[in-house]
Formats: C-alpha cells, sequence, structure tokens
C-alpha cells in the first residue's frame, strides 16, 4: 500500500493501544495527512488514545458508515511505525499469543517523545557559595553535584521534595538550562581506533561485514570461546555499518553490563552509543527514542526492550551473549529477544548476530540445520589459554562443618593471595542464607505472599522474599514461640560465604557482587574499575558475574555448589548449568597469567560437570540434544505453558479445571497438567500450569487460539500462555 493513496482516502485503521479494543476505524480530517505507520491521537469515548494507522487489509474491522465514523484528533510529530516494524508487531503478536496493542506499546516506549521535539528546561547547580543550609538542602548539593535534569527527577534523586529544589532555585543555588529534546549524539566514528584482528577474527568479520553491505537478511551464530575476542568481531560489522550511514541495534541481557560495553565501544568509535534501558531518566528516553526515529542515534545498546524501537535505518542487529534466559521476558508480552531479534532481522532485511561461547541449543540446531550460518573461535586472543578446570570431591574433600569452602579451594585462594592475583567466588545465591529456622521449634520463615523462603541478608539486616520483594527486619523473637533471638541460618548465600572468607585470608579485600550491589550501571561501573585497578582480592558473586568482565589478573575461579542448578530439574537445567559454569569459568586467566577454575559438586560423574571437567562441549551438547529429541523438547517439539492464577484459590483451581476439560484430542499434541505450579502461590496469586508438548510440524498457537478463544472466567482469573517456556516454576 503507498503512501498517497491511504493518505487520499478519508478513513483509516488504527491500532489504538487498549488491549481489550485493538482496531476501531477513524475519519481522517480534511487537510490531514496520513499513511501507514503514522502515530496518532484518537477519541475514544470521553478519552483520546494514542493509536498507529495500519495497513489497509490486514486488520479485521466492519464497514461503518463514514459518516458516522470520529475524527482523528491529530497526526503526531514523529516519524510514522516503518513497515518492518509493523511486520515485526504482528508476527510477535501472533506467535506469542498477545494483543497487538502490547506489542505496539514496547515500540512506542516514550510518551514524552510523542509530543515531538522542543525545549525542556532542566537544572543544574550554580556552584554559589551556600549560605547556613537545611538539612534537605545539604542533602541536595551533595547528591546533585554534577547532575543535570528536571526539578521532578532532581528530586527523586536527591531524595528531597520539590519544594526544596524550587527554594533553591530561588536562592540561587540551583539554576535553569534549556536544551533541546532532541538534541544529536556525538558520531561514533568507524575510522577511530581500528584494531588489528587475527586471520581467524578477520575471516569471521568479514562474513558479517559482507551481508551488512549486501542488505540482506543474514543469520550468524557467532560461536567463539570466552575472550576469543566476539566483541572485537562484531564491532567491525559495526563500523561496516556505519559507514554506509546505517544504525545498529546491541543487545545485552543485563543493564549491570552495558557501561562496561559502552566503555569499550568509546575506545573503539571514538564517541559512546545510545543506552537504552529502564533505568534512564524520562528525558534521557526522549531524546534517545527521537533520535533512534530521527536517524541520528547510530548505535544503541541496551537491554531486550530495545528490540522494538522505531529504528530509521536499522543496519544490523547483535544480541551478545545470545544464550542468556534474561532475553526471555516472563510477565505482559513473554517473547524471546533473541528469537525475535531474529525474526526482525528478517522483516527488516539485515545480518543479525547471535554471539556466545555457550550457544543454546536451540541456535546451534538452527546451525546444524543450515539455517543460521556459524563462524567460530576456536581460541583466546593473544595466546591467552583457556583455564584448567579441576574438580573438588565434596564427599572425599570435606568443609569443615558450617563452612563451604573446602580445603583445595582455600589452599588455591592462598596462594592467589600470596602472588597479589584475584580470585572470583560464584554462587548464584543472593543473600546470607537461603532458609532461616527457629532454633526453639523450628518454624520457617516464609514469604506471606508466596510459596518461597525468606532469603536472609545481612548487609541490609532484611529477610526477603527472592519472588515478590517482601520484606521485613529480622523479627527479634519467633513468631510461633516466642524464643527470643532464635534465628538460624540454613546453607549458604554469597554473603556467608564473604564471612568465611574473611576468617580464611583476613586482610582480602571482598566484593559482594550481586544485583543488589550492582543494581544500577554506575555502580556496576565503578565495580570495574575498582577490580581492574586492583582494589578487590576476591569477588563473590551471582549469575551477573559470570559474564562480560574481563578483568586480566584474575586467575581463580571456585565454583561453591555446581550441582545447584541441576536441583530443580527442569527442561534447561543440564544446560544451563553448563552455561553457567563455563562462563564463569571463562572470566579466569583472560591476561598473561594461566587460569585455574575448582568446581565443588558432589556428583563428579554427572554428565555436565564431567564435561566441564574435561572440557568436551560437543559432547556434552550432542548428549544434551538426543535428549531434548527423546523428549519431545524444543527444538525439536514446540513446547507451551498456561498459567492460571486468581487471588481465591478455589477460583484458580476451577479455572485450571474448567480449561483441562475443554482440552482438545489432537494427534501429536500432549497436554499435562493443570497442576499446582511449583511456585503455587506468588505476589498473593494462587497458580496452576499446564504444558503443552506438540509436534515441530503442529500449528500451536492455532490449537491455543481455538482452545482457550471460547472460553470466559470471572474477573479475576488471569490466563496467561507462555510460548516457548523458559521457566517452568
Ligand atoms: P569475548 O567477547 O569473545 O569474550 P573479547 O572481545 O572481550 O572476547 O576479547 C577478549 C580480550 O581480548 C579483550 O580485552 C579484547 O580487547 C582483546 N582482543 C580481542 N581481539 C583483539 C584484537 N584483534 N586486537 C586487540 N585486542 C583484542
Ligand atoms: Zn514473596
Amino acid at each position: 500500500m503507498n503512501a498517497a493513496k491511504t493518505s487520499s482516502a478519508s478513513r483509516c485503521r488504527c491500532l489504538v493501544f487498549n488491549p481489550g479494543l485493538e482496531v476501531l476505524d477513524y475519519r481522517v480530517p480534511a487537510g490531514a495527512q496520513v499513511q501507514p505507520g503514522s502515530v496518532v491521537l484518537a477519541p475514544l469515548g470521553p478519552r483520546q488514545i494514542v493509536g498507529i494507522v495500519w495497513d489497509d487489509g490486514r486488520l479485521p474491522g466492519d464497514d461503518y458508515p463514514l459518516a458516522r465514523l470520529r475524527p482523528l484528533l491529530q497526526v503526531l510529530p514523529v516519524p510514522p511505525v516503518p513497515a518492518p516494524l509493523r511486520r515485526l508487531i504482528e508476527w510477535t503478536a501472533d506467535y506469542y499469543l498477545s494483543p497487538m496493542a502490547s506489542v505496539a506499546r514496547m515500540a512506542l516506549s516514550s510518551n514524552a517523545a510523542l509530543q515531538g521535539g522542543g525545549t525542556i528546561t532542566e537544572y543544574r547547580l550554580t556552584g554559589a557559595e551556600p549560605g547556613r543550609l537545611t538539612p534537605q538542602r545539604a542533602q541536595a548539593l551533595e547528591r546533585l553535584a554534577g547532575e543535570q535534569a528536571t526539578i521532578r527527577e532532581l528530586a527523586a534523586f536527591a531524595g528531597v521534595s520539590d519544594a526544596v529544589l524550587r527554594g533553591m532555585v530561588t536562592a540561587g543555588l540551583l539554576e535553569a538550562v534549556r536544551v533541546d529534546s532532541d538534541r544529536a549524539y556525538p558520531l561514533p566514528d568507524p575510522d577511530h581506533a581500528v584494531p588489528d584482528l587475527n586471520p581467524g577474527q578477520q575471516a569471521a568479520a568479514d562474513r558479517i561485514i559482507d551481508a551488512v553491505r549486501a542488505r540482506h537478511f543474514a543469520p550468524f551464530l557467532l560461536d567463539g570461546v570466552t575472550g576469543s575476542g566476539k566483541t572485537e568481531v562484531y564491532a567491525e560489522a559495526i563500523a561496516a555499518a556505519l559507514a554506509i550511514g546505517r544504525q545498529v541495534l546491541v543487545l545485552l541481557p543485563e543493564i549491570a553490563l552495558t557501561q562496561n560495553f559502552l566503555a569499550r565501544f568509546e575506545a573503539r568509535f571514538g564517541a559512546a552509543p545510545v543506552a537504552w534501558h529502564s533505568g534512564l531518566k524520562a528525558s534521557e528516553r526522549r531524546r534517545a527514542w527521537r533520535q533512534v526515529a530521527l536517524g541520528g542515534a547510530k548505535v544503541v545498546v541496551g537491554a531486550r526492550s530495545a528490540l522494538f524501537l522505531p529504528f530509521a535505518d536499522l543496519g544490523m542487529i547483535v544480541v551478545d551473549e545470545a544464550h542468556e534466559i534474561a532475553f526471555k521476558q516472563d510477565d505482559g508480552v513473554r517473547y524471546n529477544a533473541r528469537d525475535v531479534a531474529v525474526m526482525r532481522a528478517r522483516f527488516e532485511a539485515i545480518p543479525v548476530v547471535l554471539a556466545s561461547a555457550t550457544p543454546a541449543l536451540e541456535s546451534l540446531a538452527m546451525a546444524d540445520a543450515g539455517r543460521y550460518e556459524r563462524l567460530i573461535l576456536p581460541d583466546r586472543f593473544g595466546g591467552a589459554l583457556m583455564p584448567d578446570i579441576r574438580i573438588v570431591d565434596l564427599r572425599t574433600e570435606q568443609p569443615e562443618r558450617g563452612t563451604w569452602i573446602a580445603p583445595p579451594l582455600v589452599k588455591a585462594l592462598k596462594e592467589r593471595a600470596e602472588r597479589g592475583e584475584q580470585s572470583l567466588l560464584f554462587l548464584n545465591r543472593r543473600g546470607y542464607a537461603p532458609l532461616t529456622l527457629c532454633r526453639g521449634c523450628g518454624y520457617r520463615f516464609c514469604c506471606p505472599n508466596c510459596s518461597a523462603w525468606l532469603v536472609e541478608h545481612r548487609l541490609s539486616q532484611r529477610l526477603a522474599c527472592h519472588h515478590c520483594g517482601h520484606e521485613v527486619p529480622p523479627p527479634a523473637a519467633c513468631p510461633e514461640c516466642n524464643e527470643p533471638d532464635c534465628m538460624v541460618a540454613c546453607g549458604p548465600g554469597v554473603e556467608r560465604i564473604a564471612d568465611e572468607l574473611a576468617q580464611i585470608l583476613p586482610e582480602a579485600r571482598v566484593f559482594v557482587a550481586t544485583s543488589d550491589t550492582l543494581n544500577s550501571p554506575d555502580k556496576a561501573a565503578q565495580f570495574v574499575e575498582l577490580v581492574s585497578g586492583g582494589g578487590v582480592d576476591v569477588i563473590v558473586g551471582t549469575q551477573l558475574v559470570t559474564k562480560g568482565f574481563h578483568f586480566p589478573d584474575l586467575t581463580l575461579v571456585g565454583v561453591i555448589d555446581a550441582d545447584m542448578g541441576l536441583e530443580g530439574g527442569d527442561l534447561r537445567a543440564a544446560e544451563r548449568t553448563y552455561q553457567q559454569i563455563a562462563q564463569v569459568s571463562g572470566r579466569a586467566g583472560r591476561g598473561e597469567k594461566p587460569g585455574e577454575v575448582l568446581l565443588q559438586t558432589r556428583h563428579p560423574d554427572a554428565a555436565v560437570i564431567a564435561a566441564l571437567a574435561s572440557g568436551d562441549r560437543d559432547a556434552f551438547y550432542a548428549a544434551e540434544t538426543e535428549a531434548r529429541r527423546d523428549a519431545g523438547a524444543p527444538p525439536f517439539g514446540r513446547w507451551a505453558a498456561i498459567i492460571v492464577s486468581s487471588e481465591d484459590e478455589a477460583e484458580a483451581k476451577e479455572a485450571a479445571r474448567a480449561i483441562g476439560g475443554t482440552r482438545p484430542n489432537l494427534e501429536g499434541v500432549a497436554i499435562l497438567g493443570p497442576a499446582p505450579a511449583p511456585l503455587a502461590l506468588l505476589r498473593g496469586r494462587y497458580r496452576y500450569r499446564l504444558l503443552i508438548i506438540a509436534r515441530r510440524s503442529s500449528d500451536l498457537q492455532s490449537v491455543l487460539r481455538d482452545w482457550l478463544g471460547t472460553l470466559k472466567f470471572p474477573p479475576g482469573v488471569r490466563v496467561a500462555v507462555d510460548i516457548d517456556p523458559y521457566s517452568f516454576v
């Protein structure tokens, strides 16, 4: 449909941002110009609603008489949503059984940006000498150094009220600055600091660069061991895209990694890329969104939500650490950004690079089937060796009672301390202890909203639920038997390992690195600086430290509990354990000094542990592949989960039963459940699950639509469909 034809029509079909309504017809008022993709403001009852003009024909609608259609109120001053992104919105909604409005909203993710450009007023400290200060003003002065933002953002940042800051403006301590909300970003220069790639890296880079220049769809699996220079390789492809004036999107699994990436990128290209994540201030969001849409943001690095940004001229997508489950969103639209990135590349007709040292089985299967081109980097850059991996058998090498670090690891830690090298201990459990008991009566501290234990956090002096965020101070006495000072910690978390380290190496500077301590890009950057500058001897960390970081003086990695990930036993337990341990091992010996990894385990013979110790990745993947094939699991079969929940237990159960009772009986489709979910209570909602296992050839989405589409539930019941589920709790 060309633009001229639609704009001459006097009616148009809109995707409106209301998941229940989706599609409405409107009249285009005389003089207004719309085309497919135009972002508009439309009347809806007494309200106004944002919508996107959709291509005729694609959306169903009835032929309402033109005279009775309400006119659009305004065409918003932003570029129309480009056709490839409209196709992606349709595909994502279809595939994940989500309302198109919910998907489209992820693309139009800054309300302020839709109002157009213009100037906004921000404030900053003037530097004037303050006289006597109230405590609040003193606090604001201290916290706002170097900051510039709107009054409201500054107030939130400084922890004071708007009124305090307005008073400071009057007193001449803060000044207003007019800034252009659309101001351009510094342009990255593809020729700024070009590295010398080694022949293997160059060969891989050339394949991607060719595809960038050819401007066609080309999916790559960049499969290189940790430290092989995957980032350097795809950076050269980014340079090629910049050289032909196109934009690039780089997706990272954690915002904690962005700062690291920004610094490296800036060293290579002379200007930082544009960051996109949930921690941006509203004004930063607005500027980034508009520059993406106008083409001025050349390279965007972001979390999964960046995937739906309305790029003006996208030339390539990179998904780094593509195996990470953080790319799967488990609320709202339950999509997998890795898979949707490949679809976006297809619609945009551009290359997409999935980079990983431990690819997902699904991605390897695509490469084996010839659908992705596999680019292999078998060696670490610059002659660095892969670390030596040794098993510590906890059955024979027992830690002392009440401790978790076994003698061989204690010895290795002491050696590193003597040599002035750094160590990393990995335990994927935040807090001090996963379970707290009363010593008097055995009472277990549990979350009132979830079927989960409360986790003791000593640093912040809280008992916290890791599922819903519920927090209480540690009680003075047992709520059950009134025993004072009753709490006994069971099992280790990272904080407890740090305590144990203080006994082993009293002089060592220990950093506990988790989402509690690295909860913003700035804090992550400080952490990187501290470790790189030698200010930390031992890092104790969760999965957050398994990826991305490059610390040349880190030569020892200790895995406290290599068996932990296998406990839950879900579909990907072994694969995830393999990935996590291989990744964290990959942090050791990245510089000139060789690295060593000690895996503490009670199951040295388990296939995944043996594969890690022998470095036989191929054998592990081959065995996993066979297990998946036998189970009819992805990528050999299609899976979907149905999660039924309600605050009312009986209502949830009844709804789950109704769904189970109307299950279709189809050849090649097995339906398990309903059964209470492993997390039977989550955030105050009772939950039931069903699992659908279908043949690859079956149209799982249609089956689900036909089945669930006819059922009606009470308003308190939520029925969520999770296609290609990653979480089974
Ligand atoms: P990966 O992403 O595969 O783990 P990186 O891209 O982080 O690997 O590379 C590991 C280290 O080696 C980094 O410090 C990187 O700067 C360096 N490196 C890799 N390739 C080159 C190269 N061709 N020239 C200079 N340094 C390189
Ligand atoms: Zn909870």
